[in-house]
């Protein structure tokens, strides 16, 4: 590997750039969570060096690791995997975003964990977008009784939807997700107040993100493209 952390990572902003001139968008409107799962800490010590604060890992053990050991008190840590709620107990001392929440009673866990650290964490709903049999978020017609319950939390605060496309080879094939993805956040709108209030679309990844930012995505979850190909 000949190229450097820092030159991916350049690279990466660059590419939300060009998007964003492509649609119209400004890049400040994009928050880049570096996905550094089973990649060593060394490298997100580089990364912060670069002023970088999201980071996401998508398996609670791993997240849970990397918060203790990665001491800086300015990263925002993001929780993008599948969602057991008897995890999120480890997580809730240090969390500030978990974003595969996907039924209510993770969102009554959240509460509850956050409560006794008195500390707010931010959600956001994950919905099932690629129609997939697999578990991949809440399907659309959970949304409005999860948001509904989530306005009246205190330490949970629902800031968005989350969804995960479709693996294919070709990114034009998944811009309906991500477009489903938005349409939904807009038709939930009217849900804002309280605890809710549904700023964010976090979607894309290395593979599909000028598709995503073009269909209004806040929030890309970038591995490879930042710390390079991992082995499995
Ligand atoms: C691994 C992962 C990503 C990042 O994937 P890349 O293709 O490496 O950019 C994003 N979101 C989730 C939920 C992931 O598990």
């Amino acid at each position: 590997m000949s190229i450097k952390l820092n030159d991916r990572y350049q690279k990466v902003l660059d590419s939300i750039k060009e998007a964003c001139d492509n649609a119209g968008r400004n890049p400040s409107e994009i928050t880049l969570v570096a996905v550094s799962k089973t990649k060593p800490d060394e490298d997100i010590l580089k990364l912060l060096k670069t002023g970088h604060k999201h980071i996401g890992e998508n398996r609670a053990k791993a997240l849970e690791d990397r918060m203790e050991a990665i001491k800086d008190e300015t990263v925002q840590w993001h929780f993008i995997g599948n969602l057991q709620t008897n995890k999120i107990k480890y997580m809730a001392h240090r969390v500030d975003w978990i974003q595969s929440v996907h039924k209510k009673k993770a969102l009554k866990e959240i509460e509850k964990r956050a409560k006794a650290e008195d500390r707010v964490i931010n959600a956001l709903i994950q919905v099932n977008i690629s129609g997939e049999g697999q578990k991949s978020g809440c399907e659309p017609d959970q949304l409005e009784p999860m948001l509904k319950y989530a306005q009246n939390l205190k330490y949970t605060r629902v800031r968005g939807l989350m969804g995960m496309a479709t693996f294919t080879d070709d990114p034009e094939d998944v811009r309906p997700e991500f477009r489903l993805l938005k349409k939904l956040r807009d038709e939930h709108l009217h849900l804002n107040g309280g605890a809710v209030e549904l700023e964010h679309l976090s979607m894309g990844m290395t593979n599909d993100l000028d598709v995503a930012i073009e269909e209004g995505a806040t929030m890309v979850r970038i591995g490879t493209a930042i710390f390079g190909e991992r082995n499995y």
